[in-house]
């Protein structure tokens, strides 16, 4: 599933194409993604040009100036910039033609993404106005984690994975800060210190960053018209290695379930 380092990679990919070009028409193979792809969309976007791509949480946001749309990776999808002749394939859903014989052609087979379109502010978007702070800004520190978790008896795993907490922390991404932060994902959140919630939101912050920069090597795979996303392989410290050596300790990493999500820890380096 895209996750918050994938989406800003392909932010960051198709920013270059899609920021400039006139837009000369949409093309909707496929209307039914997990919400149906507003007319509106396809009627406002001709003439206009991006003016920017932003991202919110994992929401790509394509902003011109008389609205912006809305797109979402959902479990498979992924945006891609390919000459307007080449042949679509199939689960090519939507396809936002340039005037530059190039296209942003958005892929999901199994269409739990969306593209929708706004006039308003999309930070107002029902999908978006509800959502914590972004790992990287600065409203989100230790203090903030720790007025959070006052008095809540919530696994701090699941704490980090709420979206109106904070956004885009994965289950892998929850996994690895909390292994670097050396806190067990079922302490109750309300019960860690302010010094170890700070050395958490540290430790998500860097993991997203380390995962932001990797994808980044990925980059010229958004022009490859043959190539495949740029998703990448992370690497993991913890995530997956049950039975295997903690690389801190030795001792054999264990998994059990957490809000129905595989969590992988070390008993004796979290605590
Ligand atoms: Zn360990």
């Amino acid at each position: 599933m895209p996750e918050l380092p994938e989406v800003e990679t392909t932010k960051r990919g198709i920013t270059p194409f899609v920021v400039g070009p006139v837009i000369e028409r949409v093309i909707v193979r496929q209307p039914n993604l997990r919400w149906p792809i507003p007319a509106a969309l396809q009627n406002a976007l001709p003439g206009q040009r991006f003016q920017c791509v932003q991202r919110r949480g994992k929401y790509i946001l394509l902003v011109t100036k008389v609205g912006t749309v809305i797109a979402h990776l959902g479990m498979s999808g992924n945006l891609r910039i390919v000459p307007t002749h080449k042949s679509p394939m199939k689960h090519d859903h939507v396809d936002i033609v340039f005037d530059d014989d190039r296209c942003l052609r958005f892929h999901d087979p199994r269409r739990f993404g969306c593209m929708l379109w706004t006039v308003a502010s999309p930070h107002q978007h029902e999908l978006l106005k509800y959502l914590g702070p972004e790992p990287s800004s600065i409203e989100f520190s230790g203090d903030y984690l720790y007025r959070q978790a006052k008095g809540r008896r919530v696994a701090i795993k699941n704490m980090l994975m709420n979206s109106r907490i904070v956004v885009g922390i994965g289950n892998i991404y929850a996994n690895e800060a909390l292994y670097k932060a050396k806190i067990h994902p079922n302490r109750a959140a309300g019960h860690i210190s302010k010094t170890r919630l700070e050395a958490l939101a540290l430790a998500a912050r860097e993991v997203l960053d380390d995962a932001i920069s990797q994808g980044g090597t990925t980059l010229r795979d958004f022009v490859n018209e043959a190539g495949h996303p740029g998703y990448f392989q992370l690497t993991l410290n913890v995530y997956g290695r049950e039975g295997l050596p903690c690389y801190v300790c030795r001792t054999a990493i264990k998994c059990m379930r957490i809000g129905q999500r595989s969590t992988f820890y070390c008993t004796q380096c979290q605590i």
